[in-house]
């Protein structure tokens, strides 16, 4: 990424610090919505599962396919309740601000009549301005959800079949310990389940007795997925917020609101959970089309226009307008 030096120019900021403690004051009150429902998705899953589905597993070795698709509906349900309304609920709060700089900075209205024309004929799952933006926004949300979708199932399938190999193939666990073992298992990260599964054995070394491993196993398991849920609740919280931010600035580009150019400079969030990463990108501006690098636990060791950029990221972009200097 080539780096911008603002001191070329004359900048005008769009938004400033507000849209970071926005953010901050949304996932707070939000996120933990989504990491009960998540919860509440793996006890579910946890519960469904049969005597038949753990002697088909002894007899095949392998994930049942009935499984994989029960596990799909669920995050279906969970992905289009509560992530959905979490994306829409701050997308909203997102475009909203946004309108309100755009409408301070440049001086003009955008809002009032784009709003009475939308209000006719749109109806969205969240209020917005532009038809324009609540139809990019939507396709936003479209996308994600079934990537989101189809990655924690694909990732859940992981983690069993890990824990098959292991156990079932290499270890020769009986079908009573694989029950145990699989209630843990759902609900995490392959690399989780390794982390779970380590826990175990240096436990078991250690001279623990059997039942005692168990519970301290299923301690432990309870923890990574509480800390899990609030992880995805404030990143994806956090991912929907600046895409509406980012789809709102290149709307107000597109229809030609904004004439002169538009960079973006990273705010890092000044919270307990800033971290070197962020720290290191504060203050740093790039062109509006130019990425960050982005390690989230979905977008792994990619690029990305806007943060966050890695889990639990709640840094927010300011955008800037680019003047000559006289
Ligand atoms: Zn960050």
């Amino acid at each position: 990424m080539a780096l911008i030096d603002l001191s070329n120019y004359k900048p005008t900021f769009i938004n400033n610090y507000r849209t970071q403690l926005l953010l901050t004051k949304y996932t707070n009150q939000n996120e933990g919505k989504i990491a009960n429902d998540f919860w509440s998705t793996w006890k579910s899953q946890v519960e469904n599962i049969t005597p038949q589905d753990i002697d088909w597993i002894m007899a095949n070795a392998t994930l049942p396919p009935t499984m994989m698709n029960s596990w799909l509906t669920s995050f279906t349900d969970f992905v289009f309740g509560k992530v959905t309304d979490g994306w829409s609920g701050v997308a909203e709060v997102g475009v909203e601000q946004m309108n309100e700089n755009l409408d301070r900075v440049l001086g003009i209205d955008l809002s009032t009549s784009a709003k009475a024309k939308a209000a006719e004929y749109w109806s969205s799952p969240f209020v917005i301005d532009f038809p324009e933006l609540a139809a990019s926004m939507e396709n936003w949300i479209d996308l994600r959800r079934s990537y989101l979708t189809e990655f924690l199932t694909a990732e859940q399938a992981t983690s069993v079949t890990q824990l098959i190999q292991r156990g079932v193939v290499q270890e020769g666990i009986n079908g009573t310990d694989l029950g145990k073992q699989l209630k843990d298992v759902v609900g995490l990260t392959p690399r989780e389940e390794t982390a779970l599964s380590n826990y175990r054995v240096k436990l078991l070394n250690a001279g623990v007795a059997k039942d005692r491993v168990d519970s301290l196993a299923s301690t432990y398991s309870n923890k990574l997925k509480r800390r899990r849920g609030n992880r995805i609740g404030r990143t994806e919280l956090s991912h929907a917020y600046n895409a509406a931010n980012h789809t709102t600035m290149e709307q107000a580009i597109v229809v030609g609101d904004i004439q002169q150019p538009v960079v973006k400079k990273f705010y890092a969030a000044q919270d307990e959970r800033t971290c070197q990463m962020c720290n290191d990108l504060h203050g740093k501006v790039i062109g509006m089309a130019d990425k960050w690098r982005s390690a989230t636990e979905f977008n792994i060791d990619q690029e990305a226009q806007y943060p966050p950029v890695h889990v639990h990221c709640r840094c927010v972009v300011i955008y800037t307008l680019l003047g000559r200097k006289v």
